[in-house]
């Protein structure tokens, strides 16, 4: 009996599961997350009484041909966000993690069940997963390269393989100020030896105004260095680099906290959209790009070499049978 499991419901397991679904195949998602997008992520918090959000992974889409396609699937959670210099991205509304919802509707995903191990079990796959077993004819997992080795163990072919592509931490401060706290722009990139990219998530279209609401990333090379670093005195000092570079006293602070993505930035990729082993593959980002539609253009890819190993099986069991016969 075929049977798929895809582990990771971020945009790769999406992309996937969507043209496996498609083409009539059975698939079930797993992701440990507690919402559907993996990285494509929003926050949420209340200040005072007022539910704020702040896109903490992707900031936006980009204005390329293969970005807007994915954008069209789900046309009535995205929208475009203007920034100061004219040009304008995509983004999801009223957040990011709307698109990755929206794509993953009516599909069969179990959330907040984290992947222990998968081993071989004759022609099956056994997943065992912190709430119990579960077998599978066909595994696809999409989880970022460096967290198959916890799934498949250090010597599998898949992991040896994966292991060229390089993932690097992000560390993101998320911050809200008193709303009529003066802003003199809405991105900036590069902005200091620290700080590589700040933008103002409250501009972004269908986001509330109740405050106004700051994400900034730290460069790779410092995010790596401070990953393990406590969590409060890194808030502290990205804070401290944010209201300087706001130009904002610090008392206009209402809410702040800190997102460590370990695996969060690609920084090479493995050059090539999916890595493969009998009916075992492994795809994300990492593969191709650096971005959500390499996520996406990975679990396509995916999705079209698992149905062609199911083309393949079914000929030779129906060619079997004829001989039998
Ligand atoms: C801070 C930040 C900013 C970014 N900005 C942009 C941007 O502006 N534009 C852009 O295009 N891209 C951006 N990206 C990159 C983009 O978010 C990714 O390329 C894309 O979301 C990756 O999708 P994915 O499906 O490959 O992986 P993921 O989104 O990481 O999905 C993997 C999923 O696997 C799950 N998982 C992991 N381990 C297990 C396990 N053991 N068991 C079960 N589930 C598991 C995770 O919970 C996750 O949901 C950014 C990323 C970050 C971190």
């Amino acid at each position: 009996m075929i049977d798929i499991v895809i582990i990771g419901a971020g945009m790769s397991g999406i992309a996937c599961a969507r043209a496996l679904r498609i083409a009539g195949a059975p698939v079930r998602l797993i992701d440990k997350g507690r919402g559907i997008g993996g990285r494509m992520a929003t926050r949420r918090a209340a200040v005072s009484g007022n539910s704020i959000t702040f896109d903490h992974g992707a900031q936006y889409l980009d204005q390329t041909e293969d970005a807007a396609s994915i954008a069209a699937l789900g046309q009535e959670v995205v929208d475009r966000w203007s920034l100061a210099d004219g040009t304008s991205r995509i983004v999801g509304v009223p957040t990011m993690a709307a698109l990755p919802k929206a794509l993953a509707n009516g599909l069969n995903i179990t959330l907040n069940t984290r992947v222990r191990t998968l081993r071989t079990c004759g022609d099956l796959y056994e997943i065992e997963t912190d709430a119990g077993r579960m077998t599978a004819s066909h595994v696809v997992i999409t989880v970022p390269a460096p967290q198959l080795a916890s799934i498949l163990g250090e010597t599998n072919a898949i992991v040896q393989q994966a292991s060229s592509a390089v993932m690097l931490p992000c560390l993101t401060l998320m911050a809200a100020f008193i709303p009529d706290t003066p802003a003199s722009f809405v991105t900036k990139r590069d902005v200091n030896p620290v700080l590589s990219w700040i933008a103002q998530n409250n501009t972004k279209p269908g986001r509330s105004k109740a405050y106004q609401t700051w994400v900034a990333q730290a460069h790779p090379d410092w995010s790596t260095t401070n990953i393990d670093v406590d969590r409060s005195e890194i808030k502290a000092q990205m804070l401290d680099l944010l209201c300087s570079e706001l130009g904002v006293h610090p008392t206009k602070l209402c809410y702040a906290d800190l997102q460590g993505w370990r695996y969060g930035l690609v920084e090479k990729p493995l050059g090539k959209s999916f890595v493969k082993h009998g009916t075992l593959w492994a795809g994300g980002d990492w593969c191709c790009g650096t971005k959500v539609q390499d996520a996406w253009q990975s679990g396509t890819d995916i999705a079209t070499n698992v149905l062609r190993t199911l083309e393949l099986s079914s000929s030779l069991r129906s060619e079997v049978a004829i001989q039998r016969w």
